[in-house]
């Protein structure tokens, strides 16, 4: 990833706006088909595709068309442009903004809001959240392996009361009233729980979850981790007991001490403050049905926070494939 060959100048001119809408075609053109274009529909992936010129043109009415820039598969014999099948195709929104926003995302270490972008490029709000959460989609890890080697692992709680639903107090309440024994009371019944492992010095990786318990950590630990290559260390949580008869397995007990040699989890916690940092001072509040994919935005940086910024960008740039199968709506906070 490191090194990577890139005109002279296009990360200025990412930064400084002077990117054109040429510039942004001609770099997703180079970046998605290194060797040549390809056929972007599912059902053919034919290797071979041509360059169409169609130079511009004036229609009856009167009202110019600008030159087109096409391509045709040999195979089928379809015509694409370089934006079919990415998160960019039916965008309204000229590609040069997309990038300059990847381009933004990537580099600032807490995340970017929707808000931040409809001011700094002059965009709807719902259009600037719809292209992030976009962003965000490619921003997914799509082959996920193992983790392996010191693995730390914990659980942390995001959020608050979420808009339109009671909180706990109210909740409990309500539950008297109707002559239920309340539930247990806990401030965390309001939030979203994430559980996190993080490879020392290596990647993480976070989801959200409905119980951090017994019940399901030990599953999502064995899918997640190569057990005959690592060794889990975890705080004193009960939910983390069964896995012992799998890995290695250390505990910090956090009510004595946050350091015992080798044994911390200061690296998660350290992820922990990043993305509470991020998600309550930028985004300021995240809907639980969209935490998934700000989980994946900060995973993205994180586990790319060794390499360049233009290089991280353009890790992201090959990832475009792909588009959402589900409807977004926007929120009006995050
Ligand atoms: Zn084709």
């Amino acid at each position: 990833m490191h090194g990577e060959p890139n005109p002279k100048g296009e990360v200025i001119k990412l930064t400084d706006g002077t990117l054109t809408e040429a510039d942004a075609r001609a770099m997703l053109e180079r970046i998605r088909w290194p060797h040549g274009p390809q056929c972007p529909f599912p059902d053919c992936k034919g290797e071979e595709a041509y360059r169409i010129e169609v130079k511009p043109s004036v229609r009856k009415s009167g009202k110019p068309i600008g030159p087109r820039h096409i391509f045709k598969c040999k195979t089928c014999k379809r015509q694409f442009s370089v934006t079919k099948g990415t998160i960019f195709e039916d965008s309204k929104i000229p590609l040069r903004t997309w990038i300059m926003v990847m381009y933004r995302m990537c580099v600032s270490k807490k995340g970017v809001s929707a808000h931040q972008i409809h001011r700094e490029f002059g965009l709807h709000y719902e259009a600037a959240w719809f292209m992030c959460h976009r962003i965000r989609y490619a921003m997914q890890e799509k082959n996920p392996g193992q983790l392996k080697g010191i693995i730390e692992a914990d659980e942390a709680y995001i959020g608050g009361k979420q808009r339109g639903h009671p909180t706990w107090k109210e909740r409990i309440q309500d539950e008297i009233k109707m002559g239920l024994r309340a539930k247990r009371k806990d401030y965390r019944m309001d939030k979203a729980i994430v559980f996190g492992m993080l490879e020392r010095d290596g990647k993480a990786r976070t989801m959200h979850v409905d119980q951090a318990t017994s019940k399901n950590l030990p599953t999502i630990m064995r899918e997640n981790i190569d057990l005959k290559n690592s060794r889990l260390i975890t705080d004193a949580h009960p939910a983390y007991r069964l896995i012992r008869k799998h890995l290695p397995h250390d505990v910090i007990r956090h009510e004595v001490e946050y350091v015992n040699g080798d044994v911390h989890i200061q690296g998660m916690e350290n992820y922990w403050s990043i993305l509470k940092r991020g998600i309550y001072g930028v985004f300021h509040h995240v809907d639980e049905e969209f935490l998934p994919c700000y989980l994946s935005e900060f995973e993205f940086r994180f586990n790319r926070r060794k390499v360049p910024d233009a290089d991280r960008f353009y890790d992201l740039l090959r990832n475009v494939e792909g588009r959402l199968a589900w409807y977004l709506q926007p929120s009006s906070q995050a």
